[in-house]
Protein backbone atom coordinates (compact mmCIF):
# COMPACT_ATOMS: atom_id res chain seq x y z
CA UNK A 1 0.00 0.00 0.00
CA UNK A 2 1.09 3.90 -0.59
CA UNK A 3 0.85 5.49 2.80
CA UNK A 4 3.58 7.41 4.71
CA UNK A 5 6.31 4.32 5.60
CA UNK A 6 6.60 4.03 1.52
CA UNK A 7 7.34 8.09 1.19
CA UNK A 8 10.93 8.69 -0.19
CA UNK A 9 12.48 11.01 1.88
CA UNK A 10 15.16 13.06 0.08
CA UNK A 11 13.75 12.67 -2.87
CA UNK A 12 12.18 16.32 -2.99
CA UNK A 13 14.67 17.84 -5.37
CA UNK A 14 14.63 19.99 -8.46
CA UNK A 15 15.62 17.46 -11.90
CA UNK A 16 13.82 14.53 -10.07
CA UNK A 17 10.48 13.10 -11.37
CA UNK A 18 7.89 13.78 -9.13
CA UNK A 19 5.51 11.23 -8.22
CA UNK A 20 3.04 10.59 -5.29
CA UNK A 21 5.44 8.80 -2.86
CA UNK A 22 8.63 11.57 -4.38
CA UNK A 23 6.91 14.75 -4.65
CA UNK A 24 9.42 18.07 -5.63
CA UNK A 25 10.26 21.03 -3.94
CA UNK A 26 8.69 23.79 -5.88
CA UNK A 27 8.17 27.57 -5.48
CA UNK A 28 4.39 26.89 -3.57
CA UNK A 29 5.48 23.66 -1.48
CA UNK A 30 6.34 20.17 -2.62
CA UNK A 31 4.51 19.29 -6.05
CA UNK A 32 3.05 15.49 -6.10
CA UNK A 33 2.26 13.64 -9.61
CA UNK A 34 0.31 10.59 -10.12
CA UNK A 35 -1.08 8.72 -12.96
CA UNK A 36 -4.02 6.29 -12.39
CA UNK A 37 -2.53 3.23 -13.70
CA UNK A 38 -5.86 1.74 -14.70
CA UNK A 39 -6.94 4.03 -17.35
CA UNK A 40 -10.05 5.73 -16.18
CA UNK A 41 -11.44 6.74 -12.75
CA UNK A 42 -15.11 7.11 -11.27
CA UNK A 43 -16.04 10.52 -10.20
CA UNK A 44 -16.09 10.01 -6.90
CA UNK A 45 -13.04 8.93 -7.30
CA UNK A 46 -11.88 12.34 -9.01
CA UNK A 47 -13.78 14.01 -6.30
CA UNK A 48 -11.53 12.08 -3.32
CA UNK A 49 -8.50 13.03 -5.25
CA UNK A 50 -9.71 16.92 -5.22
CA UNK A 51 -10.92 16.77 -1.82
CA UNK A 52 -7.09 15.69 -1.20
CA UNK A 53 -5.94 18.11 -2.86
CA UNK A 54 -7.25 20.87 -1.27
CA UNK A 55 -7.28 19.00 2.46
CA UNK A 56 -3.47 18.45 2.03
CA UNK A 57 -2.17 21.16 -0.45
CA UNK A 58 -3.32 24.81 -1.65
CA UNK A 59 -6.22 23.16 -3.98
CA UNK A 60 -4.38 24.30 -7.21
CA UNK A 61 -4.20 20.80 -9.92
CA UNK A 62 -3.01 20.33 -13.25
CA UNK A 63 -2.59 18.02 -16.03
CA UNK A 64 0.45 18.15 -17.80
CA UNK A 65 0.97 17.26 -21.31
CA UNK A 66 1.83 13.48 -21.01
CA UNK A 67 -1.69 13.26 -18.98
CA UNK A 68 -0.47 12.82 -15.23
CA UNK A 69 -2.89 14.95 -12.74
CA UNK A 70 -0.26 17.51 -10.40
CA UNK A 71 -1.32 17.89 -6.88
CA UNK A 72 0.80 21.50 -5.32
CA UNK A 73 1.35 23.03 -2.35
CA UNK A 74 1.60 20.48 -0.31
CA UNK A 75 4.01 19.66 3.09
CA UNK A 76 5.92 17.21 3.67
CA UNK A 77 3.14 15.73 6.36
CA UNK A 78 0.65 16.75 4.03
CA UNK A 79 2.35 14.79 1.22
CA UNK A 80 1.91 11.46 3.26
CA UNK A 81 -1.08 12.06 4.08
CA UNK A 82 -2.17 13.03 0.45
CA UNK A 83 -0.44 9.40 -0.20
CA UNK A 84 -2.91 7.80 1.79
CA UNK A 85 -6.12 9.34 0.60
CA UNK A 86 -5.45 8.66 -3.18
CA UNK A 87 -4.87 4.90 -1.39
CA UNK A 88 -7.86 5.07 0.08
CA UNK A 89 -10.06 5.92 -2.84
CA UNK A 90 -8.51 3.12 -4.62
CA UNK A 91 -6.88 4.77 -7.50
CA UNK A 92 -4.10 3.00 -8.00
CA UNK A 93 -1.46 5.26 -9.16
CA UNK A 94 1.34 3.84 -11.94
CA UNK A 95 4.45 3.52 -10.52
CA UNK A 96 8.33 2.48 -12.11
CA UNK A 97 8.52 2.78 -15.55
CA UNK A 98 6.04 5.21 -17.50
CA UNK A 99 4.64 2.80 -20.27
CA UNK A 100 2.07 5.20 -21.84
CA UNK A 101 -1.18 4.08 -23.82
CA UNK A 102 -3.65 6.25 -25.42
CA UNK A 103 -6.12 7.88 -24.04
CA UNK A 104 -9.11 5.59 -25.23
CA UNK A 105 -7.15 2.73 -24.83
CA UNK A 106 -9.57 -0.02 -25.27
CA UNK A 107 -12.55 2.03 -26.32
CA UNK A 108 -11.57 3.76 -29.09
CA UNK A 109 -13.09 2.38 -32.85
CA UNK A 110 -10.23 3.48 -34.74
CA UNK A 111 -7.12 2.11 -32.86
CA UNK A 112 -5.35 -0.09 -34.76
CA UNK A 113 -5.74 -2.69 -31.68
CA UNK A 114 -5.46 -2.65 -28.02
CA UNK A 115 -2.23 -1.57 -26.61
CA UNK A 116 -3.05 -2.37 -22.94
CA UNK A 117 -1.70 -5.94 -23.04
CA UNK A 118 1.52 -4.90 -24.78
CA UNK A 119 2.41 -1.70 -22.10
CA UNK A 120 1.58 -4.18 -19.28
CA UNK A 121 3.35 -7.05 -20.15
CA UNK A 122 6.39 -4.15 -20.27
CA UNK A 123 5.61 -3.10 -17.24
CA UNK A 124 5.18 -5.45 -15.43
CA UNK A 125 8.49 -7.30 -16.77
CA UNK A 126 10.19 -4.24 -15.28
CA UNK A 127 8.15 -3.81 -12.24
CA UNK A 128 9.81 -5.21 -9.08
CA UNK A 129 12.95 -7.03 -11.44
CA UNK A 130 16.24 -6.08 -10.62
CA UNK A 131 15.82 -3.84 -13.78
CA UNK A 132 13.85 -1.06 -12.24
CA UNK A 133 16.16 0.78 -9.74
CA UNK A 134 18.95 0.76 -13.03
CA UNK A 135 16.19 2.86 -15.09
CA UNK A 136 16.82 6.28 -14.98
CA UNK A 137 13.24 7.97 -13.61
CA UNK A 138 12.21 9.96 -16.84
CA UNK A 139 12.98 6.77 -19.28
CA UNK A 140 9.71 5.95 -20.67
CA UNK A 141 7.62 3.77 -23.60
CA UNK A 142 5.07 4.86 -25.55
CA UNK A 143 2.74 1.62 -26.52
CA UNK A 144 0.12 3.85 -29.48
CA UNK A 145 -2.08 2.26 -31.04
CA UNK A 146 -2.91 4.78 -33.43
CA UNK A 147 -6.55 6.27 -32.28
CA UNK A 148 -7.50 9.53 -31.60
CA UNK A 149 -5.14 9.91 -29.27
CA UNK A 150 -1.82 9.54 -30.70
CA UNK A 151 1.36 9.50 -28.79
CA UNK A 152 3.83 11.18 -31.20
CA UNK A 153 3.94 14.23 -28.89
CA UNK A 154 5.27 12.79 -26.26
CA UNK A 155 9.26 12.11 -25.66
CA UNK A 156 9.90 8.37 -25.36
CA UNK A 157 13.23 5.81 -25.05
CA UNK A 158 10.93 3.20 -27.26
CA UNK A 159 8.02 4.11 -29.43
CA UNK A 160 5.82 0.90 -30.41
CA UNK A 161 3.11 2.12 -32.68
CA UNK A 162 0.70 -0.47 -33.73
CA UNK A 163 1.09 -1.56 -37.46
CA UNK A 164 -1.95 -3.30 -37.31
CA UNK A 165 -4.16 -5.68 -35.38
CA UNK A 166 -1.35 -8.00 -34.66
CA UNK A 167 2.29 -6.25 -35.59
CA UNK A 168 3.76 -3.21 -34.16
CA UNK A 169 6.71 -1.14 -35.18
CA UNK A 170 9.28 0.17 -32.75
CA UNK A 171 11.26 3.69 -33.55
CA UNK A 172 14.62 3.97 -31.75
CA UNK A 173 16.41 7.74 -31.69
CA UNK A 174 20.16 6.30 -30.61
CA UNK A 175 23.43 6.54 -29.95
CA UNK A 176 25.19 9.69 -32.51
CA UNK A 177 22.10 10.70 -33.97
CA UNK A 178 21.31 6.68 -35.12
CA UNK A 179 17.69 5.95 -36.16
CA UNK A 180 16.22 2.44 -36.52
CA UNK A 181 12.52 1.09 -37.01
CA UNK A 182 11.86 -2.55 -36.81
CA UNK A 183 8.45 -4.48 -36.70
CA UNK A 184 7.21 -7.35 -35.18
CA UNK A 185 4.71 -9.79 -33.97
CA UNK A 186 3.14 -8.38 -30.42
CA UNK A 187 5.58 -11.03 -28.78
CA UNK A 188 8.80 -10.48 -30.47
CA UNK A 189 8.56 -6.48 -30.22
CA UNK A 190 8.10 -7.02 -26.55
CA UNK A 191 11.33 -9.12 -26.13
CA UNK A 192 13.41 -6.97 -28.17
CA UNK A 193 11.71 -3.69 -25.85
CA UNK A 194 12.75 -5.64 -22.94
CA UNK A 195 16.12 -6.65 -24.09
CA UNK A 196 16.32 -2.30 -24.82
CA UNK A 197 15.58 -1.69 -21.80
CA UNK A 198 18.19 -4.08 -20.59
CA UNK A 199 20.95 -2.41 -22.61
CA UNK A 200 19.84 1.17 -21.62
CA UNK A 201 20.11 0.42 -17.74
CA UNK A 202 23.27 -1.30 -18.12
CA UNK A 203 24.91 1.94 -19.05
CA UNK A 204 23.72 3.74 -15.68
CA UNK A 205 20.86 5.54 -14.46
CA UNK A 206 21.36 8.46 -15.93
CA UNK A 207 21.11 6.76 -19.70
CA UNK A 208 18.23 7.29 -22.39
CA UNK A 209 18.27 5.47 -25.10
CA UNK A 210 20.42 8.18 -26.89
CA UNK A 211 23.18 6.80 -25.17
CA UNK A 212 22.76 3.00 -26.60
CA UNK A 213 25.32 2.31 -29.57
CA UNK A 214 23.20 1.39 -32.95
CA UNK A 215 25.27 -1.54 -33.24
CA UNK A 216 24.07 -2.81 -30.07
CA UNK A 217 20.20 -1.73 -31.12
CA UNK A 218 20.90 -3.93 -33.77
CA UNK A 219 21.95 -6.99 -32.49
CA UNK A 220 18.69 -7.10 -29.87
CA UNK A 221 16.86 -6.59 -32.76
CA UNK A 222 18.30 -9.35 -35.15
CA UNK A 223 15.36 -11.06 -35.37
CA UNK A 224 13.32 -8.41 -36.31
CA UNK A 225 12.14 -6.80 -39.76
CA UNK A 226 13.26 -3.47 -40.37
CA UNK A 227 11.47 -0.62 -41.38
CA UNK A 228 11.11 2.87 -42.29
CA UNK A 229 10.20 5.23 -38.72
CA UNK A 230 6.54 5.85 -39.22
CA UNK A 231 5.71 9.04 -39.59
CA UNK A 232 4.42 11.64 -36.87
CA UNK A 233 0.81 11.53 -36.32
CA UNK A 234 -1.09 15.03 -35.82
CA UNK A 235 -1.38 15.70 -32.27
CA UNK A 236 -5.13 15.58 -31.66
CA UNK A 237 -6.13 18.43 -28.78
CA UNK A 238 -8.74 16.47 -26.45
CA UNK A 239 -11.45 19.04 -26.64
CA UNK A 240 -14.90 17.97 -28.16
CA UNK A 241 -16.34 15.11 -28.79
CA UNK A 242 -14.87 11.99 -29.87
CA UNK A 243 -16.90 8.47 -30.37
CA UNK A 244 -15.74 5.42 -28.27
CA UNK A 245 -17.69 1.84 -28.00
CA UNK A 246 -19.16 3.28 -24.69
CA UNK A 247 -20.76 5.98 -25.97
CA UNK A 248 -19.57 9.57 -27.09
CA UNK A 249 -16.73 10.95 -25.00
CA UNK A 250 -16.43 14.61 -23.87
CA UNK A 251 -13.26 16.28 -23.75
CA UNK A 252 -12.27 19.56 -21.54
CA UNK A 253 -9.18 20.61 -21.01
CA UNK A 254 -8.06 23.53 -18.15
CA UNK A 255 -7.35 26.71 -19.16
CA UNK A 256 -3.44 26.57 -19.20
CA UNK A 257 -3.32 23.23 -17.75
CA UNK A 258 -4.94 24.66 -14.43
CA UNK A 259 -7.74 23.93 -12.35
CA UNK A 260 -8.59 23.93 -8.84
CA UNK A 261 -10.01 21.24 -6.28
CA UNK A 262 -13.67 23.09 -6.53
CA UNK A 263 -14.07 22.57 -9.97
CA UNK A 264 -13.54 19.14 -9.75
CA UNK A 265 -15.59 18.50 -7.24
CA UNK A 266 -18.40 20.43 -9.23
CA UNK A 267 -17.96 18.72 -12.39
CA UNK A 268 -17.97 15.24 -10.07
CA UNK A 269 -20.89 16.15 -8.34
CA UNK A 270 -22.95 17.45 -11.14
CA UNK A 271 -22.00 13.99 -13.37
CA UNK A 272 -21.36 11.43 -11.05
CA UNK A 273 -22.50 8.46 -13.89
CA UNK A 274 -19.55 9.25 -15.82
CA UNK A 275 -16.01 8.16 -15.75
CA UNK A 276 -13.06 10.13 -16.41
CA UNK A 277 -9.42 9.48 -18.46
CA UNK A 278 -6.53 11.74 -18.53
CA UNK A 279 -5.60 12.53 -21.68
CA UNK A 280 -2.09 14.05 -22.90
CA UNK A 281 -2.09 17.54 -23.86
CA UNK A 282 -3.89 18.33 -20.37
CA UNK A 283 -7.30 17.13 -21.54
CA UNK A 284 -10.20 15.35 -19.39
CA UNK A 285 -12.24 12.69 -21.30
CA UNK A 286 -14.91 11.82 -20.03
CA UNK A 287 -17.46 8.47 -21.09
CA UNK A 288 -20.54 6.87 -19.55
CA UNK A 289 -22.64 10.41 -20.06
CA UNK A 290 -26.05 9.90 -21.51
CA UNK A 291 -27.57 12.15 -24.04
CA UNK A 292 -29.42 14.82 -21.41
CA UNK A 293 -25.85 14.24 -19.53
CA UNK A 294 -24.20 15.55 -22.60
CA UNK A 295 -26.68 18.26 -23.83
CA UNK A 296 -25.82 19.14 -19.83
CA UNK A 297 -22.45 19.15 -19.85
CA UNK A 298 -21.02 22.54 -22.09
CA UNK A 299 -23.04 24.73 -19.44
CA UNK A 300 -21.71 23.36 -16.66
CA UNK A 301 -17.67 23.61 -18.77
CA UNK A 302 -18.37 27.20 -18.87
CA UNK A 303 -19.38 27.80 -15.57
CA UNK A 304 -16.01 26.52 -14.23
CA UNK A 305 -13.74 27.64 -16.47
CA UNK A 306 -12.82 24.63 -18.33
CA UNK A 307 -12.08 24.75 -22.71
CA UNK A 308 -14.60 22.85 -24.53
CA UNK A 309 -14.08 24.34 -27.87
CA UNK A 310 -11.20 24.16 -30.65
CA UNK A 311 -11.39 27.42 -31.26
CA UNK A 312 -11.11 28.62 -27.92
CA UNK A 313 -7.60 31.60 -27.95
CA UNK A 314 -6.56 29.96 -24.83
CA UNK A 315 -5.57 27.04 -26.50
CA UNK A 316 -3.20 28.78 -28.36
CA UNK A 317 -0.90 29.95 -25.58
CA UNK A 318 0.97 27.64 -23.07
CA UNK A 319 2.93 28.47 -20.12
CA UNK A 320 5.17 27.41 -17.74
CA UNK A 321 4.37 27.23 -14.16
CA UNK A 322 5.33 30.82 -13.48
CA UNK A 323 5.08 32.84 -10.69
CA UNK A 324 4.35 31.75 -7.21
CA UNK A 325 4.28 28.49 -8.29
CA UNK A 326 8.35 28.62 -9.46
CA UNK A 327 10.44 30.27 -7.32
CA UNK A 328 12.39 30.91 -10.77
CA UNK A 329 9.52 32.77 -11.86
CA UNK A 330 9.97 36.54 -13.14
CA UNK A 331 6.37 36.99 -13.49
CA UNK A 332 2.55 35.24 -13.16
CA UNK A 333 2.56 33.17 -16.21
CA UNK A 334 -1.21 31.99 -16.18
CA UNK A 335 -2.85 35.31 -15.35
CA UNK A 336 -0.89 37.13 -18.46
CA UNK A 337 -1.75 34.85 -20.54
CA UNK A 338 -5.68 34.52 -19.27
CA UNK A 339 -4.87 38.39 -20.24
CA UNK A 340 -3.65 37.95 -23.29
CA UNK A 341 -6.50 35.70 -24.95
CA UNK A 342 -9.17 37.26 -23.16
CA UNK A 343 -8.29 41.07 -24.74
CA UNK A 344 -5.87 40.67 -27.02
CA UNK A 345 -7.33 37.87 -29.03
CA UNK A 346 -7.14 39.51 -32.31
CA UNK A 347 -3.38 40.23 -31.87
CA UNK A 348 -3.27 36.77 -30.69
CA UNK A 349 -5.10 34.69 -33.96
CA UNK A 350 -3.26 37.53 -36.25
CA UNK A 351 0.30 35.62 -35.29
CA UNK A 352 -0.34 32.38 -33.71
CA UNK A 353 -2.28 29.85 -36.16
CA UNK A 354 -4.72 26.99 -34.64
CA UNK A 355 -1.73 24.88 -35.84
CA UNK A 356 0.42 26.88 -33.50
CA UNK A 357 1.18 27.93 -29.93
CA UNK A 358 3.06 30.95 -28.30
CA UNK A 359 4.57 29.70 -25.39
CA UNK A 360 5.21 31.68 -22.01
CA UNK A 361 7.94 31.02 -19.75
CA UNK A 362 8.83 33.12 -16.44
CA UNK A 363 12.27 32.58 -17.12
CA UNK A 364 14.86 31.73 -19.31
CA UNK A 365 14.78 28.10 -18.67
CA UNK A 366 11.59 27.34 -21.00
CA UNK A 367 10.01 25.17 -18.98
CA UNK A 368 7.95 23.32 -21.32
CA UNK A 369 8.60 24.62 -24.43
CA UNK A 370 9.07 22.75 -27.72
CA UNK A 371 12.83 22.62 -28.63
CA UNK A 372 12.62 22.85 -32.25
CA UNK A 373 10.64 24.71 -34.65
CA UNK A 374 10.25 28.02 -32.74
CA UNK A 375 10.73 31.45 -33.31
CA UNK A 376 11.89 33.22 -30.31
CA UNK A 377 9.88 37.08 -29.32
CA UNK A 378 12.01 39.46 -27.76
CA UNK A 379 10.86 40.02 -24.33
CA UNK A 380 12.29 41.78 -21.31
CA UNK A 381 14.90 39.76 -19.45
CA UNK A 382 13.58 37.04 -17.42
CA UNK A 383 10.67 36.55 -19.61
CA UNK A 384 10.91 34.24 -22.62
CA UNK A 385 8.32 33.25 -25.17
CA UNK A 386 8.66 31.56 -28.21
CA UNK A 387 5.98 30.16 -30.99
CA UNK A 388 5.97 26.77 -32.30
CA UNK A 389 4.53 25.75 -34.80
CA UNK A 390 3.06 22.14 -35.59
CA UNK A 391 4.58 18.77 -34.29
CA UNK A 392 8.30 19.02 -32.75
CA UNK A 393 8.89 15.83 -34.84
CA UNK A 394 7.65 17.50 -38.29
CA UNK A 395 10.11 19.84 -40.22
CA UNK A 396 7.87 22.58 -40.59
CA UNK A 397 8.63 25.93 -39.73
CA UNK A 398 6.83 29.01 -38.25
CA UNK A 399 5.83 30.84 -41.35
CA UNK A 400 4.97 34.19 -39.43
CA UNK A 401 4.69 37.36 -40.90
CA UNK A 402 7.13 39.88 -39.53
CA UNK A 403 4.52 42.66 -38.42
CA UNK A 404 2.49 40.36 -37.12
CA UNK A 405 5.37 38.62 -34.69
CA UNK A 406 6.24 42.78 -34.04
CA UNK A 407 3.11 43.31 -32.63
CA UNK A 408 2.49 40.40 -30.61
CA UNK A 409 6.01 40.80 -29.25
CA UNK A 410 5.21 44.60 -28.23
CA UNK A 411 1.42 43.30 -27.08
CA UNK A 412 3.22 40.68 -24.90
CA UNK A 413 5.82 43.26 -23.39
CA UNK A 414 3.44 45.67 -22.05
CA UNK A 415 1.94 42.93 -20.38
CA UNK A 416 5.06 42.24 -18.83
CA UNK A 417 5.45 45.12 -17.41
CA UNK A 418 2.15 45.79 -16.04
CA UNK A 419 1.85 42.31 -14.83
CA UNK A 420 5.62 43.18 -13.09
CA UNK A 421 4.45 46.25 -11.50
CA UNK A 422 1.52 44.69 -10.62
CA UNK A 423 -0.97 46.63 -12.29
CA UNK A 424 -2.19 43.95 -14.26
CA UNK A 425 -6.18 44.20 -14.11
CA UNK A 426 -6.45 40.48 -12.97
CA UNK A 427 -3.69 39.21 -11.83
CA UNK A 428 -5.04 36.27 -9.75
CA UNK A 429 -5.91 32.45 -10.95
CA UNK A 430 -9.75 33.30 -11.06
CA UNK A 431 -8.72 34.81 -13.96
CA UNK A 432 -8.21 31.48 -15.48
CA UNK A 433 -11.74 30.58 -15.28
CA UNK A 434 -12.98 33.38 -17.44
CA UNK A 435 -13.66 32.81 -21.19
CA UNK A 436 -11.58 35.29 -23.28
S1 LIG B 1 10.64 28.32 -17.11
FE1 LIG B 1 11.63 29.23 -15.32
S2 LIG B 1 9.94 30.24 -14.25
FE2 LIG B 1 9.03 28.75 -15.64
S3 LIG B 1 8.73 26.89 -14.42
FE3 LIG B 1 10.72 26.73 -15.52
S4 LIG B 1 12.23 27.49 -14.01
FE4 LIG B 1 10.20 28.21 -13.33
Amino acid sequence: MTGPSSLQSGAWRRGACPSLTTPMQTGDGLLARLTPRDGDISMAQLAALAEAAARHGNGLIEITMRGALQLRGLTAAGARALAMDVAASGVIARQGLAVDVNALAGVDPLERCDPRPLAARIAGAVSGSALAPLLGPKVSVTVDSGGQFGLSALKADIRLMAVDASRWAMMLNLAAGARRAFHGDETAIGDAALDLLAALAALGPEARMRDVAAKIADRICAGLAATEPAPAQPVAVPVGVFPTTLGPAMGLTPPFGATDSGALRQLAATFPQARVRFAPERGLLLTGLDEAARAHLPGVADDLGFIRQTDDMRLRISVCAGAPLCASAAIATRPLAAELARDHGATLAAAVGPDQQLHVSGCGKRCGAPSRNVTRLDLPAGVAAAISAGHPDTARKPGLAPGRLSHLSRTLRTLVARHTRGEASDPTPDALKKRP
